[in-house]
């Protein structure tokens, strides 16, 4: 079985968002025309690494109230904590190796911001958003959040290494995140010149992301906040440069248009446009 080479490497962006946190910014078609961007990665939209870094005491770094619509985002928290609250009622507390998948659907509004005693007492933090686009049929369906607690998703032991799935399968172990969209997500760490080889379907999007560290895919270097995107062959076969840490990616993709603006993801302009007014018309509710 042929190894996976890699299709496009895309260095991620350096910016911040919501409250003053420094993420970088991974959109494998940044720089390509509008929405395009958005499909490069097709059925993920991009990927937002928070991170690691330690805030300060009394530093309120987080995501206040907006809005999204059209699909559904994957925090995985690695340190730290967070609090979230939703305009569906919905709260809950974000933990280290843990998750929560939320549905925007058809619109919802939500926050996430440090728990009290991390803003008295700074404190590490680290995690990953991931943007999972919704198929068509799915972009109008009922918003919510599933929390997906650590200990439905604990490290399974590899060679050199450990993995934590959060999505479809890896390695013969299968995560708890159920999603429209079909998919397979992880978390790996390899120790330096440890091995990790994978078969997976024909067709789908692969992307691999160091968080730390770096590896090394059919003679190439993939760096820390680095989207590999790979092309052909039935095997994913990678090796650690050094001790890595990174992100798998696996997706079947949706192939529908994409529309785009800020928080919203639809299939055409004019659901942009409606997702806009339904927002500013108070229709995806609001926090109590
Ligand atoms: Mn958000």
């Amino acid at each position: 079985m042929s190894a996976k080479s890699i299709f496009s490497l895309v260095q991620g962006q350096p910016t911040q968002d919501g409250n003053r946190v420094p993420l970088t910014r991974l959109v494998p078609g940044l720089g390509q025309h509008g929405a395009e961007a958005f499909r490069a990665m097709d059925p993920f939209l991009l990927m937002d690494h928070f991170g690691p870094m330690v805030l300060n005491p009394g530093t309120d770094a987080g995501f206040p109230p907006h809005p999204h619509k059209g699909f559904q985002t994957l925090t995985y928290l690695i340190q730290g904590a967070f609090k979230h609250r939703d305009s569906t009622g919905g709260s809950g507390l974000l933990r280290p190796g843990g998750a929560q998948l939320m549905n925007a659907g058809a619109g919802i509004v939500h926050e996430e911001m440090p728990v009290p005693e991390q803003l008295e007492t700074g404190g590490p933090i680290e995690g990953v958003q991931l943007w999972i686009n919704l198929p068509k049929a799915h972009k109008g369906s009922a918003p919510g959040y599933t929390d997906l607690q650590p200990e439905s998703m604990p490290w399974a032991p590899l060679p050199g290494g450990r993995i934590r799935v959060l999505a479809g399968t890896w390695a013969g172990v299968t995560g708890p995140a159920q999603t429209p969209a079909r998919m397979a997500y992880a978390h790996l760490e390899l120790e330096a010149g440890a091995r990790f080889e994978q078969a997976l379907p024909e067709g789908w999007t692969v992307a691999v992301v160091p968080l730390r560290g770096s590896v090394r895919i059919e003679g190439r270097d993939v760096a820390a906040d680095t989207v590999a995107l790979l092309g052909e062959g039935e095997r994913l076969v990678l090796a650690a440069s050094s001790s890595a840490s990174l992100m798998l990616l696996a997706g079947k993709p949706l192939g529908e248009p994409i529309a785009h603006y800020g928080p919203f993801v639809m299939n055409t302009r004019e659901e942009i446009e409606q997702a806009v007014l339904d927002y500013q018309q108070g229709r995806m509710g609001h926090l109590d």
